[in-house]
């Protein structure tokens, strides 16, 4: 006798459908799980037995064989307990309907339904792959019901979720949830006083996507202005937002964000955060880093130097291709990690340079200071602006300045021409993804712009690559006052922008 439930396998953000195959034959009493699965799925057996037990039914007493197919597809978690008891059960019991519907969830020894990880993205899974109704815990479900059209049951305990199969007590499906626009912003431009070369900045990286790194002595405000540099991002789009709630789905970290938030994640974790938390990685199933949980938002890393190198360096390869591998004993995982890097250092390791009281730092402390800026990330970073701390007087007299919402809507529409001329170029949503040939086609410099980019390759000697992070930042301020071709201001406020100090 056979019978087969609908389960999902995950590895990053894809999931991949299981079928689970339940097999009851004559013999001595035995109940093996085959179908390459980790030690947890192997755990699964124990908990199904007490489960199926407490719950009042019978666990059968011969050879019962359970099997994960496809068997070359990994699988880990606690997600399977659920599909593995009601394929058992359903062997003992045919009113029991499972056609068209997908199980997840773990079985605590009582037979309740306990919540697990990662169900957004199994839910987007098998939602694709033709399940209409998916049964998952309770506390699952709202998580569930954001996949549309998707039909999402959520049960408390392996007693409900059979009645809800037999049709004796059908649950009600959860209904949708809807986007909340409001929370997320943590600071607003007009709560930041003067620093207006700063939020120059933060407005031509924010219509760009261009990485930035700020270089100023404590207490000017960096932070501050990194918190507010969030809220000049546009709302994410439903499909980002799931995208982001998936990944915050599989940390397990839905509570720190509503799953039907719009607004762009930011993350600023510190600088004492393990090579796993911030790239994502660590034993058993595979955790998505904060360079994921920034996935179409900001990544604000404070106090950059501080950072070990080793995870600097790891993040090279997700500022490149806008997602991360990592690699596992069983095949490699692959992450989204689409952010906006903002990053804050003091000017020198005495945080003095250039200001009144002057830098005490002593000239090789100094050099190997400039020599940790100009680091392995420094090469995807366009725009570096110098945050002066504020006189005292200023931080009182000088006008409160623009809003977040006034400078958003011109971020908005500088994306909105990025996104149609730059829609020809893979990967080059924003102007921060142009290189080479694409940058040069796209970025139409007039004479006179050319003569400057010349004339400042010359004097400033720049390299290469100086003069491509010029012409990109160039190309968004062009955007930014909706200018077909860059002309000559927009290369002049670019140089002014370049970092040459940390280069
Ligand atoms: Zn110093």
């Amino acid at each position: 006798m056979l019978a087969r439930a609908v389960a999902c396998s995950v590895r990053g953000l894809a999931g991949v459908p299981v079928i689970v195959e339940a097999d009851i034959a004559n013999g001595l009493p035995n109940f093996t799980v085959v179908g390459l699965t980790d030690r947890a799925i192997q755990e699964a057996r124990e908990r199904v037995r007490a489960a199926i037990n407490n719950a009042g039914y019978t666990f059968p007493s011969r050879r019962l064989t359970v099997n994960l197919a496809p068997a070359e597809v990994p699988k880990e978690g606690t997600g399977f307990d659920l599909p593995i008891a009601v394929a058992v059960l359903m062997i003992g019991n045919p009113a029991l309907r499972l056609d068209g519907r997908g199980f997840i969830g773990e079985l605590a020894l009582d037979g309740s339904v306990r919540p697990v990880t990662g169900v957004l993205p199994m839910a987007r899974c098998l939602r694709a792959a033709g399940v209409r109704q998916l049964v998952v815990a309770a506390e699952n479900a709202e998580e569930a019901a954001l996949v549309e059209s998707l039909e999402v049951v959520g049960v408390s305990s392996l007693q409900r979720c059979v009645a809800h199969l037999d049709g004796s007590a059908p649950l009600a499906a959860t209904p949708p949830g809807s986007p909340v626009a409001v929370c997320g912003d943590l600071a607003d431009m007009a709560t930041v006083r003067g620093q207006a070369t700063a939020k120059r900045a933060l407005e031509i990286a924010a219509a760009g996507g261009h990485n930035l790194l700020m270089l100023g002595p404590p207490g000017s405000g960096k932070t501050m202005l990194a918190r507010a540099f969030c809220s000049l991002l546009p709302d994410l789009t439903s499909d980002q937002s799931l995208d982001v709630a998936a990944v915050y789905s599989l940390r397990g970290a839905l509570r720190e964000r509503p799953p039907t938030s719009t607004r762009p994640p930011f993350r600023a974790p510190h600088h004492s955060v393990s090579r796993a938390g911030l790239i994502g990685g660590g034993s058993g199933l595979a955790q998505p880093g904060e360079i994921s949980l920034a996935h179409h938002g900001v990544l604000f890393l404070d106090e950059v130097c501080e950072f070990p190198r080793t995870h600097l360096e790891a993040l090279r390869q997700p500022l490149e291709e806008r997602a991360v591998s990592l690699v596992r004993s069983r095949g490699g995982v692959v992450f989204p990690a689409d952010f906006v890097l903002v990053a804050a250092a003091n000017p020198c390791p005495c945080g003095h340079l250039g200001d009144e009281r002057g830098c005490s730092c002593t000239a090789p402390t100094l050099a190997g200071y400039v020599g940790r800026l100009s680091g392995p990330i420094r090469d995807r970073i366009d725009l570096v602006v110098h945050v002066p701390r504020q006189r005292f007087n200023d931080l009182f007299e000088a006008p409160a300045g623009e809003s977040s919402h006034t400078i958003r809507a011109r971020v908005e529409a500088a994306r909105a021409v990025q996104a149609v001329r730059n829609g020809g170029w893979r990967r080059a949503r924003h102007n921060s993804a142009l290189e080479g040939r694409a940058l040069q086609e796209l970025a139409a410099p007039t004479a006179a712009a050319t003569r400057l980019l010349a004339l400042a390759g010359e004097r400033l000697q720049l390299s290469a690559r100086g003069y491509f992070r010029v012409l990109r930042m160039a190309r968004t301020i062009a955007d930014l006052r909706a200018a077909t071709v860059v002309g000559e201001p927009d290369v002049a406020e670019a140089l002014a922008f370049r970092g040459e100090q940390a280069r």
